[in-house]
């Protein structure tokens, strides 16, 4: 039988807080993904694979693997994975899946990327995706926190990414990076929902409101968020897509509730 996963090793880990982290490891020469996928990651313990699902950060191309994690001090999993240093051994699944590839969206003007916390790691690969910038004539990044501290990769939104080698040009021209904060002062304060329902979204891009006609949305964020967050595009006729059909959103847990 095929082997589940493959062994690769820890090059670097940074922390953003107490809360979040992220780590690169090498990948796999025949490790295959999708900008947008996740694939299953994990650590040996007692002598058993211990993983879970996580979207990559890094793109397709791009040589080794990144990923962006929350610490839950009690989680079996990132309770250990946290205190990995470079040269750790971490397990990596061979099969990544998901649904968040622009593949699956009808043609639109405008692709908006919908996420809270984690919830922004595949979105870091999708927009390193030549293809998302020849696609859509403006990509809408809304990352929403509860915390100032929780707003990781913004220097890769107002900097790295304008400057990027290949892209930088149509990013500079296409990208509106709209982090926002619930539970602190913050120039973008409020809920992603909320920001939809009141016209605050539709607005930083000079229009009334998100249409079917234009508009393309991908959300990654807690069930709660995306279940009413798919409730605000349904009652605007938006028609959900994945893999077998084109739509106009497309959805991604970015974890499960326990
Ligand atoms: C499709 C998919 C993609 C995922 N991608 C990522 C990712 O890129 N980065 C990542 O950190 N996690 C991601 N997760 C969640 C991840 O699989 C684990 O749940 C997480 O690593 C915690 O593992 P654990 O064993 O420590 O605790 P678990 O027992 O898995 O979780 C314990 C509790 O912690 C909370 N929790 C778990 N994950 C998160 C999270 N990311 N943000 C906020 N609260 C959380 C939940 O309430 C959960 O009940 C993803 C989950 C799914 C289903």
């Amino acid at each position: 039988m095929a082997a589940h996963h493959t062994e690769q090793k820890v090059l670097t880990v940074h922390h953003w807080s107490d809360r979040l982290f992220s780590l690169t490891c090498t990948r796999d020469p025949n490790f295959r993904f999708e900008n947008g996928q996740f694939v299953m990651l994990g650590l040996m313990v007692d002598g058993k694979p211990l993983m879970r699902a996580y979207s990559m950060v890094s793109a397709s191309y791009e040589e080794t693997l990144e990923f962006y994690s929350i610490k839950v001090p009690e989680g079996p999993l990132t309770s250990r994975l946290q205190h990995v240093t470079p040269g750790d051994t971490l397990l990596i699944g061979t099969r990544a899946v998901g649904t968040l590839h622009i593949r699956n969206l009808k043609p639109g003007r405008r692709l908006w990327l919908l996420c809270t916390g984690t919830g922004l790691a595949p979105f870091l690969s999708v927009v390193k995706d030549p293809a998302v910038w020849d696609a859509f004539e403006q990509v809408i990044v809304v990352h929403g926190v509860r915390e100032v501290k929780d707003l990781s990769y913004r220097d890769f939104f107002e900097r790295d990414l304008l400057q990027h080698e290949y892209f930088g040009e149509q990013a500079r021209q296409k990208l509106v990076y709209l982090p926002t904060v619930t539970r602190e002062d913050f120039a973008c304060r409020g809920r992603i929902t909320d920001m939809l329902r009141d016209g605050r979204l539709a607005a930083r891009v000079g229009i009334a409101a998100l249409t079917p006609a234009e508009d393309r949305v991908m959300i990654c964020g807690s069930t709660e968020m995306l279940k009413e967050t798919m409730a605000l595009l349904e009652e605007r006729h938006f028609a959900e897509g994945d893999t077998h059909e084109q739509g106009d959103f497309l959805i991604e847990k970015a974890f499960v509730t326990r």
